[in-house]
Protein backbone atom coordinates (compact mmCIF):
# COMPACT_ATOMS: atom_id res chain seq x y z
CA UNK A 1 0.00 0.00 0.00
CA UNK A 2 1.22 3.72 -0.74
CA UNK A 3 -0.47 6.69 0.96
CA UNK A 4 0.08 10.24 -0.99
CA UNK A 5 0.69 12.73 1.52
CA UNK A 6 -1.09 16.34 0.81
CA UNK A 7 1.25 19.39 0.27
CA UNK A 8 2.54 21.66 2.60
CA UNK A 9 2.11 18.73 5.65
CA UNK A 10 4.82 19.89 8.23
CA UNK A 11 7.75 17.20 9.28
CA UNK A 12 6.35 16.70 12.77
CA UNK A 13 3.06 16.00 11.27
CA UNK A 14 4.98 13.54 9.46
CA UNK A 15 6.48 11.89 11.82
CA UNK A 16 3.52 11.47 14.44
CA UNK A 17 1.32 10.00 10.91
CA UNK A 18 4.68 7.62 10.91
CA UNK A 19 4.61 6.25 14.02
CA UNK A 20 1.41 5.89 14.45
CA UNK A 21 0.92 3.99 11.33
CA UNK A 22 3.83 1.60 12.48
CA UNK A 23 2.69 1.10 15.99
CA UNK A 24 -0.84 1.30 14.80
CA UNK A 25 -0.31 -1.89 12.01
CA UNK A 26 2.87 -3.35 12.85
CA UNK A 27 4.32 -2.25 9.37
CA UNK A 28 7.45 -0.36 8.27
CA UNK A 29 7.14 3.01 6.14
CA UNK A 30 9.20 3.69 3.42
CA UNK A 31 9.36 7.50 2.91
CA UNK A 32 10.23 8.70 -0.26
CA UNK A 33 10.34 12.83 -0.86
CA UNK A 34 10.24 14.52 -4.38
CA UNK A 35 10.06 17.36 -5.37
CA UNK A 36 6.19 18.90 -4.16
CA UNK A 37 5.46 15.51 -2.94
CA UNK A 38 5.93 12.86 -0.47
CA UNK A 39 4.86 9.02 -0.77
CA UNK A 40 4.78 6.58 2.16
CA UNK A 41 5.34 3.14 0.79
CA UNK A 42 3.66 0.65 3.64
CA UNK A 43 5.69 -2.83 4.30
CA UNK A 44 4.12 -5.96 5.26
CA UNK A 45 0.92 -7.27 6.24
CA UNK A 46 -1.09 -4.42 4.80
CA UNK A 47 -4.22 -6.47 4.89
CA UNK A 48 -4.84 -5.66 8.19
CA UNK A 49 -5.31 -1.94 7.60
CA UNK A 50 -8.88 0.51 8.13
CA UNK A 51 -8.29 2.25 4.87
CA UNK A 52 -11.45 4.79 6.34
CA UNK A 53 -8.92 5.34 9.38
CA UNK A 54 -6.21 6.25 6.85
CA UNK A 55 -8.06 8.50 5.17
CA UNK A 56 -10.10 10.35 7.43
CA UNK A 57 -6.39 11.53 8.92
CA UNK A 58 -5.50 15.49 8.13
CA UNK A 59 -2.21 14.54 6.37
CA UNK A 60 -3.50 12.03 3.70
CA UNK A 61 -4.13 13.20 0.16
CA UNK A 62 -4.88 9.22 -1.38
CA UNK A 63 -4.00 5.83 -1.00
CA UNK A 64 -3.43 3.26 -3.46
CA UNK A 65 -2.72 -0.78 -3.10
CA UNK A 66 -0.20 -2.28 -4.38
CA UNK A 67 -0.39 -5.78 -6.34
CA UNK A 68 3.16 -6.56 -7.02
CA UNK A 69 4.66 -8.42 -4.08
CA UNK A 70 8.29 -6.02 -4.83
CA UNK A 71 7.85 -3.01 -3.17
CA UNK A 72 11.19 -1.06 -2.38
CA UNK A 73 12.09 -2.25 -6.41
CA UNK A 74 8.83 -0.55 -7.09
CA UNK A 75 8.62 2.41 -9.19
CA UNK A 76 4.78 3.53 -6.97
CA UNK A 77 7.35 3.67 -4.03
CA UNK A 78 9.99 5.55 -5.81
CA UNK A 79 8.52 7.39 -8.72
CA UNK A 80 11.97 8.96 -9.50
CA UNK A 81 15.05 6.75 -11.21
CA UNK A 82 17.42 5.72 -8.57
CA UNK A 83 20.93 7.08 -9.50
CA UNK A 84 23.42 4.89 -8.00
CA UNK A 85 26.77 7.37 -7.10
CA UNK A 86 29.92 5.33 -6.07
CA UNK A 87 32.32 6.92 -3.25
CA UNK A 88 34.72 7.84 -6.10
CA UNK A 89 31.39 10.08 -7.78
CA UNK A 90 30.87 7.64 -11.09
CA UNK A 91 26.89 7.51 -11.60
CA UNK A 92 24.93 5.18 -12.44
CA UNK A 93 21.90 5.60 -13.68
CA UNK A 94 22.09 9.57 -13.91
CA UNK A 95 21.02 9.79 -17.86
CA UNK A 96 24.80 9.19 -18.78
CA UNK A 97 25.88 5.96 -20.17
CA UNK A 98 27.64 3.94 -18.29
CA UNK A 99 29.96 1.25 -19.74
CA UNK A 100 31.62 -1.71 -18.37
CA UNK A 101 33.67 -3.46 -20.11
CA UNK A 102 36.74 -6.08 -19.53
CA UNK A 103 37.48 -9.71 -19.98
CA UNK A 104 35.48 -12.84 -19.16
CA UNK A 105 38.02 -13.46 -16.42
CA UNK A 106 41.15 -11.98 -15.56
CA UNK A 107 44.06 -14.12 -16.98
CA UNK A 108 47.08 -12.30 -15.34
CA UNK A 109 48.71 -8.78 -14.61
CA UNK A 110 49.72 -8.05 -18.36
CA UNK A 111 46.13 -8.76 -19.82
CA UNK A 112 44.48 -7.16 -17.06
CA UNK A 113 45.96 -4.23 -17.11
CA UNK A 114 46.43 -3.91 -21.07
CA UNK A 115 42.65 -4.35 -21.28
CA UNK A 116 41.98 -2.03 -18.52
CA UNK A 117 43.85 0.93 -20.35
CA UNK A 118 42.63 0.31 -23.70
CA UNK A 119 38.88 0.05 -22.96
CA UNK A 120 39.22 3.10 -20.75
CA UNK A 121 41.13 5.44 -24.01
CA UNK A 122 37.52 4.34 -25.81
CA UNK A 123 35.21 5.61 -22.78
CA UNK A 124 34.83 1.98 -20.96
CA UNK A 125 33.64 4.09 -17.78
CA UNK A 126 34.21 0.68 -15.45
CA UNK A 127 36.44 -2.34 -15.69
CA UNK A 128 34.85 -5.66 -15.37
CA UNK A 129 36.75 -8.89 -14.69
CA UNK A 130 35.64 -12.38 -13.29
CA UNK A 131 38.06 -13.62 -10.56
CA UNK A 132 35.48 -16.27 -8.93
CA UNK A 133 33.94 -18.06 -12.23
CA UNK A 134 30.83 -19.87 -12.03
CA UNK A 135 31.55 -22.84 -15.50
CA UNK A 136 29.60 -24.67 -16.56
CA UNK A 137 31.94 -27.99 -16.44
CA UNK A 138 34.52 -27.89 -13.21
CA UNK A 139 37.15 -28.94 -15.47
CA UNK A 140 36.70 -25.68 -17.09
CA UNK A 141 38.48 -22.61 -16.02
CA UNK A 142 37.65 -21.42 -12.33
CA UNK A 143 39.05 -18.46 -11.96
CA UNK A 144 42.13 -16.97 -11.05
CA UNK A 145 40.21 -16.27 -7.23
CA UNK A 146 41.90 -14.02 -4.80
CA UNK A 147 44.94 -13.58 -6.64
CA UNK A 148 42.53 -12.07 -9.98
CA UNK A 149 40.65 -9.76 -7.12
CA UNK A 150 44.68 -8.87 -6.66
CA UNK A 151 45.11 -7.66 -10.12
CA UNK A 152 42.03 -6.18 -10.62
CA UNK A 153 43.05 -3.77 -7.94
CA UNK A 154 46.50 -3.40 -9.61
CA UNK A 155 44.58 -2.64 -12.85
CA UNK A 156 42.33 -0.14 -11.09
CA UNK A 157 45.33 1.73 -9.73
CA UNK A 158 47.24 2.04 -12.57
CA UNK A 159 43.77 3.13 -14.87
CA UNK A 160 41.63 4.47 -11.77
CA UNK A 161 38.70 2.22 -13.60
CA UNK A 162 36.62 1.56 -10.52
CA UNK A 163 36.03 -2.43 -11.03
CA UNK A 164 33.30 -5.01 -11.33
CA UNK A 165 33.25 -8.72 -10.33
CA UNK A 166 31.27 -11.54 -9.69
CA UNK A 167 30.95 -13.00 -6.07
CA UNK A 168 29.54 -16.73 -5.97
CA UNK A 169 29.11 -17.49 -2.04
CA UNK A 170 28.23 -15.22 1.05
CA UNK A 171 31.29 -16.26 2.98
CA UNK A 172 33.23 -14.35 0.64
CA UNK A 173 31.71 -10.58 1.38
CA UNK A 174 34.80 -9.81 3.14
CA UNK A 175 37.53 -10.57 0.37
CA UNK A 176 35.25 -8.42 -1.98
CA UNK A 177 35.46 -5.20 0.52
CA UNK A 178 37.24 -3.31 -1.78
CA UNK A 179 35.88 -3.95 -4.77
CA UNK A 180 33.58 -0.50 -6.33
CA UNK A 181 30.76 -2.95 -7.76
CA UNK A 182 29.68 -6.40 -6.73
CA UNK A 183 27.82 -8.51 -9.64
CA UNK A 184 25.13 -11.02 -8.51
CA UNK A 185 25.96 -14.11 -11.47
CA UNK A 186 22.68 -15.08 -13.60
CA UNK A 187 23.26 -18.56 -12.24
CA UNK A 188 23.15 -16.96 -8.17
CA UNK A 189 20.24 -14.92 -9.23
CA UNK A 190 17.93 -16.50 -6.98
CA UNK A 191 20.91 -17.62 -4.43
CA UNK A 192 18.32 -15.88 -1.47
CA UNK A 193 21.19 -16.44 1.34
CA UNK A 194 23.51 -14.85 -0.47
CA UNK A 195 21.42 -11.63 -1.58
CA UNK A 196 20.31 -11.46 2.11
CA UNK A 197 24.06 -10.99 3.11
CA UNK A 198 24.43 -8.63 0.29
CA UNK A 199 21.65 -6.70 1.50
CA UNK A 200 23.35 -5.96 4.77
CA UNK A 201 26.41 -3.84 3.09
CA UNK A 202 26.59 -0.52 2.22
CA UNK A 203 27.47 -1.23 -1.92
CA UNK A 204 26.30 -1.22 -5.55
CA UNK A 205 25.17 -5.20 -6.55
CA UNK A 206 24.68 -5.43 -10.17
CA UNK A 207 22.30 -7.69 -9.92
CA UNK A 208 21.83 -10.17 -13.66
CA UNK A 209 18.83 -11.64 -14.74
CA UNK A 210 18.79 -15.51 -14.04
CA UNK A 211 18.53 -17.73 -17.33
CA UNK A 212 14.97 -18.53 -17.27
CA UNK A 213 13.99 -16.34 -14.81
CA UNK A 214 10.38 -13.94 -15.27
CA UNK A 215 10.82 -10.00 -14.71
CA UNK A 216 8.96 -10.42 -11.94
CA UNK A 217 11.46 -12.72 -10.33
CA UNK A 218 14.60 -10.57 -10.77
CA UNK A 219 12.67 -8.18 -9.06
CA UNK A 220 12.25 -9.98 -6.36
CA UNK A 221 15.60 -10.90 -6.15
CA UNK A 222 16.73 -7.34 -5.89
CA UNK A 223 13.75 -6.96 -3.55
CA UNK A 224 15.93 -9.46 -1.24
CA UNK A 225 19.00 -7.19 -1.28
CA UNK A 226 16.48 -3.90 -1.04
CA UNK A 227 14.82 -5.58 2.24
CA UNK A 228 18.18 -5.94 3.93
CA UNK A 229 18.57 -2.31 3.73
CA UNK A 230 20.95 -1.96 0.79
CA UNK A 231 19.09 0.10 -1.90
CA UNK A 232 21.88 0.10 -4.61
CA UNK A 233 20.74 -2.54 -7.21
CA UNK A 234 20.89 -2.33 -10.74
CA UNK A 235 19.82 -4.40 -12.80
CA UNK A 236 21.60 -6.50 -15.47
CA UNK A 237 19.88 -8.07 -18.93
CA UNK A 238 21.95 -10.68 -20.14
CA UNK A 239 19.83 -12.33 -21.99
CA UNK A 240 17.35 -15.95 -21.50
CA UNK A 241 16.79 -19.53 -22.29
CA UNK A 242 14.45 -20.01 -25.12
CA UNK A 243 13.97 -22.85 -28.00
CA UNK A 244 16.12 -20.82 -29.95
CA UNK A 245 19.70 -22.50 -30.80
CA UNK A 246 20.94 -19.61 -33.36
CA UNK A 247 22.47 -17.38 -30.43
CA UNK A 248 23.66 -18.46 -26.50
CA UNK A 249 20.55 -17.09 -25.16
CA UNK A 250 17.71 -14.80 -26.24
CA UNK A 251 18.75 -10.96 -25.90
CA UNK A 252 14.93 -9.45 -24.06
CA UNK A 253 15.48 -6.20 -24.94
CA UNK A 254 11.50 -5.80 -24.44
CA UNK A 255 12.91 -5.98 -20.31
CA UNK A 256 14.06 -3.02 -20.58
CA UNK A 257 11.37 -0.52 -21.12
CA UNK A 258 9.21 -3.15 -19.06
CA UNK A 259 11.69 -2.63 -16.20
CA UNK A 260 11.78 1.44 -16.68
CA UNK A 261 7.99 0.95 -15.83
CA UNK A 262 7.79 -0.88 -13.34
CA UNK A 263 10.91 -0.24 -11.15
CA UNK A 264 13.03 2.60 -10.02
CA UNK A 265 16.46 1.02 -10.84
CA UNK A 266 19.21 1.46 -12.94
CA UNK A 267 18.95 -1.39 -15.91
CA UNK A 268 21.87 -1.96 -18.36
CA UNK A 269 22.18 -4.57 -21.12
CA UNK A 270 25.22 -7.27 -21.29
CA UNK A 271 25.20 -8.20 -25.34
CA UNK A 272 28.30 -10.31 -25.17
CA UNK A 273 26.55 -13.68 -22.83
CA UNK A 274 23.33 -13.00 -24.60
CA UNK A 275 24.42 -13.30 -28.07
CA UNK A 276 27.51 -15.47 -27.21
CA UNK A 277 28.96 -14.26 -30.86
CA UNK A 278 31.10 -11.14 -31.15
CA UNK A 279 29.82 -10.76 -34.31
CA UNK A 280 26.89 -9.74 -33.06
CA UNK A 281 27.69 -7.17 -29.93
CA UNK A 282 28.20 -4.05 -32.02
CA UNK A 283 24.51 -4.11 -33.04
CA UNK A 284 22.73 -5.35 -29.93
CA UNK A 285 24.72 -2.55 -28.22
CA UNK A 286 23.24 0.23 -30.50
CA UNK A 287 19.85 -1.94 -29.87
CA UNK A 288 19.99 -1.59 -26.49
CA UNK A 289 20.81 1.93 -25.85
CA UNK A 290 17.52 2.78 -28.48
CA UNK A 291 15.65 0.57 -25.78
CA UNK A 292 17.08 3.56 -22.74
CA UNK A 293 19.50 1.08 -20.72
CA UNK A 294 21.13 2.92 -18.69
CA UNK A 295 24.59 1.32 -19.89
CA UNK A 296 26.08 -1.80 -21.30
CA UNK A 297 28.42 -4.39 -20.06
CA UNK A 298 30.82 -5.93 -23.15
CA UNK A 299 33.52 -8.57 -22.99
CA UNK A 300 36.67 -7.36 -24.06
CA UNK A 301 39.83 -9.39 -24.38
CA UNK A 302 43.38 -8.72 -25.87
CA UNK A 303 43.39 -12.45 -27.53
CA UNK A 304 40.26 -13.68 -27.82
CA UNK A 305 40.97 -17.04 -29.62
CA UNK A 306 42.96 -18.07 -26.99
CA UNK A 307 40.70 -16.25 -24.02
CA UNK A 308 40.17 -18.75 -20.87
CA UNK A 309 36.52 -18.26 -20.98
CA UNK A 310 34.12 -17.06 -23.59
CA UNK A 311 36.46 -15.59 -26.23
CA UNK A 312 33.46 -16.33 -28.80
CA UNK A 313 31.68 -13.10 -27.35
CA UNK A 314 34.54 -11.12 -26.60
CA UNK A 315 35.86 -8.14 -28.75
CA UNK A 316 39.14 -7.13 -29.48
CA UNK A 317 40.25 -3.80 -28.07
CA UNK A 318 40.22 -2.59 -31.43
CA UNK A 319 36.76 -3.79 -31.74
CA UNK A 320 35.20 -2.30 -29.08
CA UNK A 321 36.68 1.24 -29.75
CA UNK A 322 34.69 0.83 -32.20
CA UNK A 323 31.75 -0.28 -30.59
CA UNK A 324 32.06 2.40 -28.10
CA UNK A 325 32.27 4.91 -30.77
CA UNK A 326 29.16 4.41 -32.56
CA UNK A 327 27.46 3.56 -29.10
CA UNK A 328 28.28 7.42 -27.75
CA UNK A 329 27.27 8.87 -31.34
CA UNK A 330 23.92 6.61 -31.09
CA UNK A 331 23.34 8.29 -27.38
CA UNK A 332 23.76 11.59 -28.13
CA UNK A 333 21.06 11.17 -31.29
CA UNK A 334 19.01 9.31 -28.86
CA UNK A 335 18.86 11.58 -26.01
CA UNK A 336 17.83 14.77 -28.73
CA UNK A 337 15.43 13.07 -30.00
CA UNK A 338 13.97 11.81 -26.54
CA UNK A 339 14.10 15.53 -25.35
CA UNK A 340 12.00 16.53 -28.83
C1 LIG B 1 30.06 -13.06 -16.61
O1 LIG B 1 29.71 -11.86 -16.49
O2 LIG B 1 31.19 -13.42 -17.00
C2 LIG B 1 29.03 -14.11 -16.36
C3 LIG B 1 29.37 -15.32 -15.93
O3 LIG B 1 27.80 -13.68 -16.65
P1 LIG B 1 26.35 -14.39 -16.47
O4 LIG B 1 26.18 -14.58 -15.01
O5 LIG B 1 25.43 -13.38 -17.06
O6 LIG B 1 26.39 -15.68 -17.24
MN1 LIG C 1 31.74 -14.36 -19.40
Amino acid sequence: MIIIIKQNVSKDQLTVFKANLEEKYNVKVNTWVGVGSTVLGLIGDTTQIDEDWVNAQDVVEKIKRVQEPYKKANRKFHPDNTVIELPTGQKIGDGNLCIMAGPCSVESEEQINYVAQRVKDSGATFLRGGAFKPRTSPYSFQGLKAEGLDLLKGARKVTGLPIVTEIMRASHIDMFESVDIIQVGARNMQNFELLKELGRIDKPILLKRGLSNTIEEWLMSAEYIMAGGNSKVILCERGIRTYETATRNTLDLSAVPVIKKLSHLPVIVDPSHATGKSSLVEQMSLAAVAAGADGLMIEVHNDPKHALSDGAQSLTPDQFDSVARKVFALKKAYDLIMAE
